[in-house]
């Protein structure tokens, strides 16, 4: 990690762009804390609101519970602008009508920086990624492209939503990382309270406590020593 190059910092929006609730808390949360306390704007665009996600509960019941969390998770790290694009948690495609949404969510929020998830088949050598992280992760690098073209979905236009050229970078939240964001040991506090924000889902994973829970994936994600603490990306340019 000591060898990667700082994330760019000379940009003002990002916009991230996941497939579930807690996707964002549980990797990119320290640096979105980090962000808004520098006064850069962040909003958050989830394609599922994970209803499939609490074994326990039935999907509508679960919808319910998610969206709530979600909320409150992102209010914990100064975000409020969260919108949920409905498509069928576990069941998400790689497909135009996807990366037509992503284009549209693009363009309506003009964002510098796009932070997606692990879009690579493994999480490590013998750990498959999800199919939803996949399909996501995939079009919403090739939507940041799409954003800029006019004539690729000329139906957004129509809508009002005119092309956006300002996508500078795309990054990933994955195992194979290029750059790092430092943060403060705050915006690790911050990160943790994000996460536990996402109660009913982490009650169901493990009989630990919730905090304990959040506590311990922040910190596998930022290194552990809140003085020296870092988020790290995959960075793709456009
Ligand atoms: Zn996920």
């Amino acid at each position: 990690m000591e060898d990667l190059e700082n994330m760019p910092d000379d940009w003002t929006r990002a916009l991230l762009i996941m497939a579930h609730p807690d996707d964002a808390e549980y990797g990119a949360g320290a640096a979105v804390a980090e962000w808004t306390a520098a006064g850069k704007e962040v909003a958050y665009v989830l394609a599922s609101k994970g209803e499939a996600g609490i074994a326990p509960l039935p999907p509508a019941e679960s919808a319910r519970v998610r969206e709530a969390e979600q909320r409150r998770a992102c209010e914990a790290v100064g975000v409020d602008d969260l919108t949920f694009l409905g498509y069928p948690d576990g069941r998400i495609e790689q497909s135009l009508a996807l990366r037509r949404d992503f284009a549209r969510e693009i363009r309506r929020f003009k964002p510098h920086l796009v932070i997606t998830l692990n879009h690579h088949d493994t999480w490590a050598p013998g750990a498959w990624n999800s199919a939803d992280h996949r399909a996501v992760g995939r079009s919403v690098l090739d939507a940041a492209a799409d954003a800029s073209n006019a004539w690729i979905f000329e139906e957004l236009k129509v809508d009002g939503f005119a092309p956006w050229d300002g996508v500078r970078w795309v990054a990933v939240m994955s195992m194979q990382p290029t750059h790092v964001t430092p943060v403060s040991a705050d915006s690790v506090a911050r990160a943790v309270d994000s996460l536990a924000e996402h109660e009913q889902y982490l009650q169901a994973l493990s009989s630990d406590p919730v905090r304990e829970q959040a506590q311990r994936q922040v910190d596998m994600v930022t290194g552990g020593d809140p003085d020296q603490a870092r988020v790290a990306f995959e960075l793709y340019n456009l």
